[in-house]
């Protein structure tokens, strides 16, 4: 499996708690649509070297809907050409994440002639008061007809975003929310706890000490309280913030933690080819420069035996499925292997870890503390 990811760097207002590469130079669209085709020629051939086939496309962001229908099926066509995908419906999955204020029933429609399988729709909140908060552009309403009207377009494959863990989130708004996203019952639910970054609005605040986060303790009680209210409703938990109702897991995500090759377009845009993780620059301007001129627009570094070990034990325990003792034993040398039996021994002893066979998890209710418990994996 390997998928193709491509990134639309521009919003047209930014949320306080972002810090996604984006602009919100729209004028610059066709100049980046011009650089991004240059670029899927640029890298035509990265497939080929590491010997995989591209079955899945996400087109995320920034804010891809601020892109027209003529401009998504442009880009479509030339990935399809470019990559040996004699047609769209070759795709196992092709995403685009969309937000609710920009799309009606004419674009939705639109999306789907291109060959549009699955939306990803940023709602975060159906608490008006806290969209306003986080700077979002749509409220409760106009997030639900978006919702519906994706429905009646024909959309069988949703999945919808909800944020949690931040100060003005009480429980019982959380509840709400929650409850509000079953009431729709999209096949996908993708929720993150809110992180305090720097170069954001939400980080300037707490900075200057205007903003204080929630407790880890009410946090917890949130993402419990997610888990729970999900699993009663048919959803299951297949990775820390991702839930799915049956058959309907993101193949395109799945591919970044199965460790699969990924293709990254677009300024600051990630890819891996099985050896080397690259990077685009993190500037519109630089892109469209370096791709006027014919240059390569990304730098990467080969990754050591220890950085894929790491890596492979981090995504791996991310997932419900877990870690693979016997493939990740095949990756590595005895010594290696040896130190992380010492420490796993420990955290299997304290019940942050456990054991099913070949595999090793973490228990769904240690999940919320999972990075520090992968970390002690680390060698
Ligand atoms: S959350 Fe999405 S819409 Fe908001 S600033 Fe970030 S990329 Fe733009």
């Amino acid at each position: 499996m390997a998928g193709i990811y491509i990134h639309v760097p521009f919003c047209s207002r930014f949320c306080n708690y972002c810090d996604f590469y984006s602009v919100k130079q729209t004028g610059r669209i066709d100049a980046y649509i011009e650089s991004l085709l240059c670029e899927i020629e640029q890298r035509r051939d990265f497939f080929v070297k590491c010997n995989a086939t591209p079955t899945t496309l996400y087109i995320g962001g920034g804010t891809p809907s601020l892109l027209s229908p003529d401009q998504i099926s442009v880009i479509t066509e030339k990935i399809c050409s470019s990559f040996d995908i004699h047609s769209v419906d070759q795709l196992r999955e092709y995403t685009v994440e969309v937000n609710p204020d920009d799309v009606n029933r004419d674009y939705l429609l639109r999306l789907r002639s291109v060959g549009v399988k699955r939306l990803s729709m940023g709602i975060q909140s159906f608490d008006d008061e806290d969209l306003r908060w986080m700077n979002r552009r749509h409220d409760s309403a106009m997030a639900k007809e978006a919702y519906y009207t994706a429905r009646d377009c024909g959309f069988e494959n949703i999945s919808l975003d909800l944020i949690f863990g931040y100060s003005l989130l009480s429980e019982e708004k959380w509840i709400k929310n929650i409850e509000t996203m079953l009431s729709l019952r999209p096949e996908h639910i993708s929720s993150y706890q809110l992180g305090i970054e720097k170069n954001t609005k939400l980080g300037a605040q707490f900075a200057r000490g205007e903003y204080s986060p929630l407790s880890d303790e009410e946090s917890y009680l949130q993402y419990s309280t997610l888990q729970g209210m999900l699993a009663d409703a048919g959803y299951r938990q297949y990775e820390i913030s991702n839930f799915a109702l049956p058959g309907f897991e993101a193949i395109h995500n799945s591919s970044y933690w199965d460790y699969s090759p990924y293709l990254g377009l677009g300024p600051s845009a990630h890819s891996f080819d099985g050896d080397t993780r690259s990077w685009n620059c993190s500037s519109i301007i630089k892109y469209i420069n370096a791709l006027k001129n014919g240059d390569r627009c990304f730098q990467g570094e080969r990754l050591t035996s220890r950085d894929k070990f790491n890596e492979r034990v981090m995504l791996s325990l991310r997932r419900a499925d877990g870690l693979d003792i016997k493939s990740l034993q095949e990756h590595c040398t005895g010594e290696d292997y040896e130190s992380f039996t010492k420490q796993l021994k420990v955290l299997l002893r304290q019940g942050l870890a456990v054991e099913e066979g070949n595999k090793i998890k973490i228990p769904s209710d240690k999940l919320f503390i999972s990075d520090g418990i992968i970390r002690d994996l680390f060698i």
